[in-house]
């Protein structure tokens, strides 16, 4: 038995700011259209697949479809989703049994899914997959240009409809020739009721959602993990070198140390805070503290490198970076540093808004050797991991 699958990509996205129509952005370098694609391909009793889209990408679509693993054919589509999908009809060969209906816009539709739908319909006739209201539903009426409840429906009869829909073949030719006559629909479904046909519906996924905004977007790229963009692992390291000098106070990462010597700076020195925020800011490629906060300017002497770090977090997390872990060693001849790691560890995990078993603090001595050696200097070094948690670079680039 022959079953043929639609995949209509022919909208251009009015919903979202982009010059990209949505089914071609991309999550995790694979293209909306690629992935309900190959969800339809994995699918041993899809036979074939149409892929409607707009007339001026027939061209990169059909190029781009020929490693999909089942003959697909692409056609361009019409002014609505109703005519691009009787277009694509069209265009369904002459032995499929039965047609599958599905929107390139729902990248994660799952096999189960599809198979669930296509045994529905081929029991039923016809069956699309929907879910169950979650929420309470209201219906609306305006009042004075307002939105007012006008009554509540009672959940448990309330499906929201998603795709795929399947159609024994001569169901959904009635329902094509029913929109052709002049009848308006947003799904073959409603097409399908209104030549009189029974839908059965199938449980669908909540994670088979439409991808209709930026949110959207980024939630798909977030689920899609490992991509190019959400889930992304980057590290940055950190050094710094500053003199020891009587009568400075020494802080490592903002805790006060006891100490006859501290470090000589423009700020208050605090080393352990310079080349963490450095390693944060290095992972996201975002500069570097002197970049950021200046010795040549004043508002920086004498300020609290906490404070730095904690802004410096900041600014990564506005970039849609989170810190992962942090490793520090500190290399000082004297005095120890054992008895003030758990509070120094403490304070930087707060900075840094992670939990302190993210956070290492390793102190290290120079045996003797060179200006930290003589204890003329403390050194540290930092590395940080930043995972990237949402995606801020611009939809469709
Ligand atoms: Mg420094």
């Amino acid at each position: 038995m022959q079953v043929t699958a639609i995949i209509a990509a022919a909208g251009d996205g009015r919903r979202m700011a982009s010059s990209v129509p949505k089914q071609f952005l991309e999550i995790g370098g694979v293209s909306l259209l690629q992935r309900s694609l190959s969800a339809f391909c994995r699918v041993p009793r899809i036979t074939d697949v149409v892929v409607v889209t707009r007339a001026d990408a027939v061209a990169d679509v059909s190029r781009s479809v020929e490693t999909a693993g089942r003959p697909v054919v692409v056609v361009p589509g019409g002014a609505t989703r109703q005519a691009s999908v009787a277009a694509a009809f069209d265009c369904v060969g002459p032995d499929a049994a039965y047609v599958m209906v599905h929107d390139a816009a729902r990248p994660f539709v799952s096999a189960a899914v599809i198979e669930r739908t296509l045994d529905a319909a081929i029991e039923s006739g016809a069956a699309i997959a929907a879910v169950a209201a979650r929420d309470t539903v209201k219906q609306a009426a305006s009042s004075g240009g307002r939105p007012f409840v006008a009554r509540t429906i009672p959940r448990e009869d309330v499906y929201l409809a998603q795709t795929p829909q399947a159609f024994r073949r001569d169901i959904l030719a009635a329902a094509v020739l029913l929109g052709r006559g002049g009848a308006v629909a947003t799904d073959e479904s409603a097409l399908a009721e209104l030549t009189g046909a029974r839908v059965r519906l199938v449980e669908g996924d909540p994670l088979n959602f439409k991808v209709t905004s930026e949110t959207d977007l980024a939630l798909s790229r977030a689920l899609a993990g490992g991509g190019e963009r959400t889930g992304e692992m980057r590290a940055g390291t950190g050094y710094d070198l500053h003199r020891l000098v009587e009568g400075r106070p020494l802080l490592l990462g903002g805790v006060a140390i006891p100490s006859d010597r501290g470090a000589l700076g423009h700020s208050d020195a605090d080393i352990v805070c310079h080349v963490v925020t450095d390693a944060v800011l290095g992972a996201a490629c975002a500069g570097d503290i002197g970049r950021h906060y200046p010795d040549t300017d004043a508002r920086w002497k004498d300020a609290s490198s906490l404070v730095l770090l904690r802004e410096s977090v900041g600014h990564v997390r506005s970039l849609g970076f989170e810190v992962v872990n942090v490793d520090v060693s500190v290399v000082l001849e004297r005095p120890k540093i054992a008895g003030h790691i758990a509070a120094i560890r403490r304070s930087l995990a707060a900075a840094l808004g992670i939990d302190e078993g993210r956070v290492s603090v390793k102190g290290k001595t120079n045996e003797g050797l060179d200006a930290v050696g003589r204890g003329e200097a403390v050194a540290a070094h930092a590395v940080a991991l930043l995972r990237r948690a949402f995606p801020l670079a611009p939809v469709g680039r």
